[in-house]
């Protein structure tokens, strides 16, 4: 290290808890899948890593303390304007959220759509409760306070520092019920690497994110709450009832994930042509996992008002839909330029 490095100020990094496996608690060390997520408080699960002191000045907060299965909305508005007010502020260098994995790439998406600045903004988690032998969080942790304390990390969009890969918060998903591994970004790849300290790149995201995004928090928070989007998967034997439960429970937008190429039985198609018909917006998505739903393949989109999520899944097709409804942007034209765009 030369002097100068020795005497420059390390950096501050905020940590925002919000629960998950990383904070979890099992009644033995050999338990990975019976225990408790969201129970250790975020200064133990800071005390397992004492090596972040050599890396960054940590600022650490508790947002919540939940598994990650049972995040909503309005943690999700909590989050994003802690995140914003924290990220406003010259004493703070980088963000880290430790958080559950089952929702981790929605709430990244969330994020990556609503988070006002280019410094960056790191999302982690862990497959292993904290009490396992062989925890993978205090590992992730350390990664990720490393990444957020690198000034290459910023302006990249919300990122996901997992497993010593480096993830982008539109591409990446959880890919494994078990594997400490679990995560994955089909079609796009990893954007890098974070490991022994180092932290390397190997290319960029091109979708429009954080600064670049359209979309405020101020009218979500505004209105208190997103607008009611739900998921429904297109199956062998898949009926109308839930689509036209959800159209009589007034959802304002349904995302479908079809089969294969974003094709969707024909009995379902005809109940989501109605909900269009009758004023709920339709995103188009497949539930294979990689790949892309091609505009007019599998389904005749123009003809029956639909969007298409292109190489969105599911579950981020629903945050975008939720937020473009929120700003009050239903109508095709403009869903299918933001679903292009973002
Ligand atoms: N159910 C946990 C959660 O998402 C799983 C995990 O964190 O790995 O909070």
């Amino acid at each position: 290290m030369s002097v100068e490095a020795a005497h420059r100020p390390l950096p501050t990094v905020a940590v925002l808890a919000t629960g998950g496996t990383i904070a979890g608690e099992a009644a033995d060390a050999a338990s990975t899948a019976d225990y408790k997520a969201g129970v250790v408080s975020v200064d133990r699960l800071l005390a397992t890593v004492p090596a972040l002191g050599s890396i960054a000045r940590i600022h650490a907060e508790q947002v919540a303390n939940i598994d990650s299965k049972d995040m909503g909305d309005a943690l999700w508005i909590t989050l994003a304007r802690r995140i914003n007010a924290l990220l406003a502020q010259d004493d703070i260098d980088g963000l880290v959220i430790a958080h559950g994995t089952d929702t981790l790439e929605e709430t990244a998406y969330w994020l990556q759509l609503t988070v006002a600045s280019t410094k960056p903004v790191v999302v982690t988690a862990a497959m292993r409760p904290l009490s396992a032998l062989s925890a993978d969080g205090p590992l992730n942790l350390l990664n990720a306070v490393t990444l957020a304390a690198n000034p290459h990390a910023a302006a990249r969009g919300v990122l996901v520092a997992f497993a010593n890969q480096i993830h982008g918060a539109r591409d990446v998903t959880k890919v494994s019920t078990y594997a400490i591994d679990a995560f994955a970004s089909p079609e796009s790849g990893v954007l890098g690497w974070v490991q022994d300290g180092r932290v390397e790149f190997q290319r960029r995201v091109t979708r429009a994110h954080t600064v670049e995004s359209v979309f405020k928090l101020d009218v979500i928070e505004t209105q208190g709450a997103l607008p009611a989007v739900q998921v429904v998967v297109s199956h062998a034997g898949a009926s109308r009832a839930i689509v036209d439960a959800l159209v009589d429970a007034g959802v304002r937008g349904i995302v479908v994930a079809g089969t294969g190429n974003g094709s969707i039985h024909a009995t379902l198609q005809q109940a989501l042509a109605d909900a269009r018909a009758s004023g709920v917006a339709v995103v188009r998505s497949s539930r294979v996992g990689s790949g892309h739903v091609m505009r007019n393949g599998a389904a005749p989109d123009d003809a029956l008002g639909l969007v298409s999520a292109g190489t969105l899944n599911p579950y981020k097709a629903r945050v975008l839909l939720a937020l473009a409804l929120a700003h009050g942007w239903s109508e095709l034209a403009m869903l299918q330029s933001l679903f292009d765009q973002y």
